[in-house]
């Protein structure tokens, strides 16, 4: 059995595991994000002394540098997290492990690994948004995570924004009231002054946000039309949330797109992840299975 590697680098915590290309998880352990100095040195000796793997997968936050041609590949970028702007991610563990890296967002690895083994299967295209800290989204037109002069950054997209309801600025650095800026967990503990946890199924909160959800999500179904999205991160685990999302967004949709895949409802269409705690690091895996397949190893942008 061929095993590979997986790492899901967070904002906190860093999950690394070594698994099969059948989801199979043999070795796994979880570390604190601290400097990129030592985070990397203790992901590089997990894998020492796990079994040998054929290839890893990288699951990054972000904003990451992809371009496999640039100096900087592999690379994290603007990051308000202290100490990790331009940290060097992928090449050192190349370096110290003498193994093939692929690296994505990790939103994009949990969009392969969902399409793998959960929510996603059967898709030709798939949308992946989390809603969190942030509000990121990894987006599989085809084969490989789509990926222009950057990845996409859906989570600052513009939405409508009516200062009379919600006076709120929005907690964006760099956009203050854009999707992320009004609608991310951050956002609502804000606005309403104590986490999205502590917020009651029948809080106003909810419909204000489902109303924001549904307006980046009706951006991005106009966008890129994909064939299922799936919605997940820490602010969706709020009872409710996602069913009321769906109803907003088939509203703002207005029957203008037909499609059998948008059956009334929305069910089918807009849906919960389905690996669980487990999906950043999956993914990664999975993201390592799909580029050491021997179909994908001459696919463009793989070759450095
Ligand atoms: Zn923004």
């Amino acid at each position: 059995m061929t095993l590979v590697g997986g790492v899901e680098t967070g904002g906190s915590w860093c999950v690394c595991a070594v698994g099969s290309c059948a989801g199979e998880i043999v070795a796994r352990q979880r570390l604190a994000t601290t400097s990129p100095e030592e985070t990397l040195a203790a992901i590089i000796d997990f894998f020492k002394q796990a079994p040998p793997v054929a290839r890893i997968g990288v699951g990054s936050f972000g904003p990451v540098d992809l371009d496999p041609r640039s100096p900087t590949w592999g690379y994290v970028m603007a990051t308000p997290k202290p100490g990790w702007e331009h940290a060097s991610v992928a090449r050192g563990l190349e370096q110290a492990l003498d193994v093939k890296v692929s690296f994505e967002t990790d939103v994009a690895a949990a969009a392969i690994g969902e399409r793998r083994w959960g929510a996603g299967r059967g898709t030709g295209s798939l949308a992946y948004m989390t809603v969190g800290t942030g509000i990121g989204v990894g987006l599989l037109l085809g084969q490989e995570p789509w990926h222009g002069i950057s990845h996409p950054e859906v989570g600052h997209v513009r939405v409508p924004h009516d200062r009379a309801r919600d006076p709120f600025a929005g907690t964006c650095p760099y956009h203050g009231d854009c999707l992320e800026g009004l609608a991310c967990g951050p956002a609502l503990a804000a606005r309403w002054g104590r986490p999205a946890e502590q917020l009651q199924a029948d809080h106003p909160a909810w419909e204000l946000e489902a109303e924001y959800l549904a307006a980046g999500l009706a951006n991005l179904v106009f966008t890129v039309a994909p064939e299922r999205i799936i919605l997940g991160g820490g602010v969706l685990a709020a009872p409710g949330l996602l069913a009321l999302v769906r109803a907003r967004l088939e509203a703002l949709l207005g029957g203008y797109i037909q499609s059998p895949l948008l059956a009334p409802g929305l069910e089918r269409y807009l849906v919960a992840p389905a690996l669980g705690d487990d999906a950043g690091v999956l993914g990664a895996i999975a993201l390592a299975c799909q580029h050491g397949e021997p179909e994908n190893r001459s696919a463009p942008g793989l070759t450095r």
